[in-house]
């Protein structure tokens, strides 16, 4: 059998990527460095419906079954991996066949294999995958960047496997832009990702210990606002987490006996990262990386809560219903915020660049299969078909209304913490950001002015063209 594609590296990601492909009726060839995940993953095509699927034990003999040119997604450990397989695999490859890298990579890793590979006529592409497991088996968000040509050769197939989102639904994936482009843009939806899950993290720390809602209580809400703006797969696997009773114990919540550490991969951290390097401020992803580091420093924590104190003052008395409904509010502004970050990060590495990234096939590709699929996709999508240039998702008319006309909600939540001695950093940093974005006269003036006191940086005036600096400690 002659196979349209292969699939090198058959951990979870791989081996359901591999069958959701041969679901779609492509013939598949896979391999993996230790065999016996080819037959576990032969056995299960068999069990899976006999599906078009082939295993091979070698680099050799899985190139030797693709039809040219050979399309051959990897999806081994990011790093070392990745390069020790492409040296492997292509030595039995040749000019106009395409390595299609589908890990959570750092971007200019996939410019350097790209560069390699292009002296010996190989294409690649760097395609990020969401979605976990069950996207991978039943549809992902795919984002591929690499050559144009090798894009069109895996369009196909990509197109059939990828989650479908919409109304008429369309494929999750897109044409990202040149080699990086797609794996920037999956990186950023991870950095987005924190964001989400951190301020659902700080709604519920509200909830629970301010309001003093019980884990059922609070699993009816967020099914409730499942089916509202907020309606995404994390409001809606909150919901299911929080009414999840302890299968270890006769008693209580999973919840409650899951150690308060945040684990974490690096994507969230190279978001951050990116942010700074290209002068984009993105507090709202910042705080939510930083709130996992401290969040790992449980030791310590447990330590200081000894020694240092929260207000003394009684929490205070909230009505209920007042505080669900800013909650709801507070969380859906915040929530635009940070895709008005990510979206900002992506557009200056798109301009320095030259990837020409589209922001709403950005959108349109995170409104399925992916970790941050949510209903408020559809009108990022919208917000950027209307307007390709727009300079901040905030100031898109729709946007600007819905979060002018909530806006005290959310600042009421914010203060409730700040009173309360709880601590919300991404719905706080969110809400900064707002208040810094949205003012056409910020303090920096007095901050330029110190600048040019103690260093003489100069600095420009509002009433008049040209650099100045001040003799500041002569008076007038
Ligand atoms: P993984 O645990 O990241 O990697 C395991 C795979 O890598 C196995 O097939 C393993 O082969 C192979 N491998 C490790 N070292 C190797 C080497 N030196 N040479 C050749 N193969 C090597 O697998 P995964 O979780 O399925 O993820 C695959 C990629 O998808 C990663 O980049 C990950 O970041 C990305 N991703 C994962 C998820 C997720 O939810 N898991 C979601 C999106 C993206 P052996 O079987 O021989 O050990």
């Amino acid at each position: 059998m002659s196979c349209d594609i292969g699939l090198y590296g058959l951990a979870v990601m791989g081996q359901n990527f591999a069958l959701n492909m041969a679901s779609h009726g492509f013939t598949v060839a896979v391999c993996n460095r230790s065999p016996s995940k080819v037959d576990t993953t032969v056995q299960r095509a068999k069990d899976e419906g006999d599906l078009p699927l082939i295993g091979t034990k070698s680099p050799e003999e899985f190139i030797s079954k693709l039809s040219k040119p050979r399309k051959v997604v990897i999806l081994v450990q990011a790093g070392k991996p990745v390069d020790l397989t492409i040296e492997a695999i292509s030595e039995f490859m040749e000019e106009g066949d395409v390595i299609i890298d589908g890990g959570n990579e750092w971007f200019p890793n996939q410019i350097r294999r790209h560069e390699e590979l292009e002296k010996k006529g190989i294409m690649f592409i760097g395609m990020g995958i969401s979605g976990g497991e069950e996207g991978a088996r039943n549809g992902p968000s795919l984002m591929p960047g690499g050559p144009r040509k090798a894009y069109d050769l895996i369009e196909p197939i990509i197109m059939k496997c990828a989650a479908k989102a919409g109304d008429p639904e369309e494929p999750c994936t897109g044409y990202c832009g040149p080699i990086g482009a797609g794996n920037y843009v999956k990186m950023v939806h991870n950095g987005i990702e924190y964001g989400d899950m951190q301020l659902i993290g700080e709604v519920y720390d509200i909830l629970k210990n301010i309001v003093g809602m019980g884990n059922d209580e609070m699993a009816t809400l967020f099914e409730d606002w499942n089916s509202g703006d907020l309606e995404s797969y994390l409001i809606e696997i909150t919901a299911k987490i929080l009414a999840r009773k302890d299968d270890l114990t006769d008693d209580g919540y999973v919840v409650d006996k899951i150690l308060d550490k945040t684990g974490m991969k690096g994507t969230g951290r190279w978001t951050v990262q990116e942010a700074a390097e290209q002068s984009v401020a993105a507090p709202l992803i910042a705080a939510s990386l930083d709130s996992r580091y401290i969040s790992g420093r449980k030791e310590e924590r447990v330590a200081a809560s000894k020694v240092l104190q929260g207000p003394s003052n009684e929490m205070p008395q909230v009505d209920k219903d007042q505080i669900l409904s800013d909650l709801q509010q507070a969380l859906y502004c915040a929530k635009v915020t940070s895709y008005a970050q990510g979206m900002g990060i992506i557009q200056a590495a798109s301009d320095k660049n030259e990837w020409d990234v589209d922001l709403s096939l950005c959108a349109k590709m995170w409104r399925g299969g992916c970790i941050i699929r949510a209903s408020l996709l559809s009108k990022i999508t919208a917000a950027f078909e209307k307007n390709k240039d727009l300079q901040n998702l905030l100031v898109d008319e729709t946007f600007a209304e819905e979060i002018n006309a909530r806006q005290m909600a959310w600042r009421r939540v914010v203060s409730l913490g700040v009173a309360s001695g709880i601590a919300t950093p991404a719905l706080s940093a969110a809400l900064s950001y707002f208040d810094q974005y949205r003012r056409d006269r910020l303090p920096a003036n007095l901050i330029q002015a110190q600048r040019d006191f103690f260093g003489g940086h100069t600095y420009n005036r509002v009433d008049r063209d040209g650099t100045f600096h001040c003799l500041w400690d002569e008076t007038h």
